[in-house]
Parts: C-alpha cells; sequence; structure tokens
C-alpha cells in the first residue's frame, strides 16, 4: 500500500526495501543516512546529484499541515478563548511537538519526495531496476 510505504521509508519501486540505513528517526547522526540502492530491489535512492534539494519545501508543507491539524484538534477538543491563554498554549504545544517531530518529518519528505518520482512495479522481481547513472550519463554525452 503506497501510504504504509511512504510512512515506513521503504523504496517507492518494491515498497519492501528501507530506503534509510538506521530505524530511528532520532539517532540524529545517522538518520538521513540512505542506502544508495535499494537492498531489496536495487532501485537507485539518488537519482541524480541534488535529487533530495526540494525536500525542504515538502517538510515545511508538513509543518504547516501538522499545525492546521493540532490547530482544529485543539480547537474541537479543548476549545479557545480570547479570554484565557489557551492560544499561546497551543502555540507552545504545537512549537515543542513540531521540534521533536523534525526528524521524523524530514526523514517522511524525503520518502515522499522518492515516492513522487519512482513508480511501484508491482513486476518489480522479474525486472532490473533502472541504471540512472548511465541515462544521466549519455544524456551529458548527448550535450
Ligand atoms: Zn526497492
Amino acid at each position: 500500500m503506497y501510504l504504509w510505504a511512504v510512512l515506513t521509508n521503504r523504496c517507492p519501486r518494491c515498497r519492501e526495501g528501507k530506503i534509510y540505513t538506521t530505524e530511528n528517526a532520532y539517532d540524529l547522526k545517522n538518520n538521513m543516512k540512505m542506502h544508495e540502492k535499494c537492498i531489496v530491489c536495487g532501485q537507485v535512492t539518488e537519482i541524480e546529484v541534488g535529487f533530495y534539494y526540494g525536500t525542504s519545501y515538502v517538510s515545511y508543507a508538513l509543518t504547516v499541515a501538522y499545525s492546521v491539524a493540532t490547530f482544529i484538534a485543539w480547537w474541537v477538543i479543548l476549545g479557545f478563548s480570547l479570554y484565557d491563554n489557551s492560544i499561546i498554549y497551543w502555540l507552545i504545544f504545537n512549537g515543542v511537538t513540531l521540534v521533536l517531530l523534525q526528524p521524523y518529518f524530514m526523514r517522511l519528505s524525503r520518502s515522499l519526495w522518492l515516492s513522487w518520482f519512482v513508480k511501484y512495479d508491482p513486476n518489480w522481481k522479474n525486472k532490473q531496476a533502472n541504471d540512472y547513472e548511465r541515462i544521466v550519463k549519455e544524456h551529458m554525452n548527448n550535450w
């Protein structure tokens, strides 16, 4: 399932191999290290140089979506009032949880990003993964 594969940081092509070398998002030294190729199907994880540059926009969008979600949840469950500190409490809660979730969001945004460029191949077991390096080189030779 697409969503499950993205949420668990799996290769979008086979939806089995993990793209990160560590499972632990809070191992801050290693949490962004990726396998060069999917260990299950051989899909290249960095399709081109600087491939993940755009993920800062994705993690920004995740941050905004999360803040909207906590705002609505707080509003429904606890309510907001202009006559108490409820908005400040929400701001503190949202800020603290965002900082705590940041490593998870950063990993998730790469996982999402890769899934938009690499399609699921139900037949991955019988087919070789695309060799992007070769494609990039051929492309450059034609220049
Ligand atoms: Zn794979």
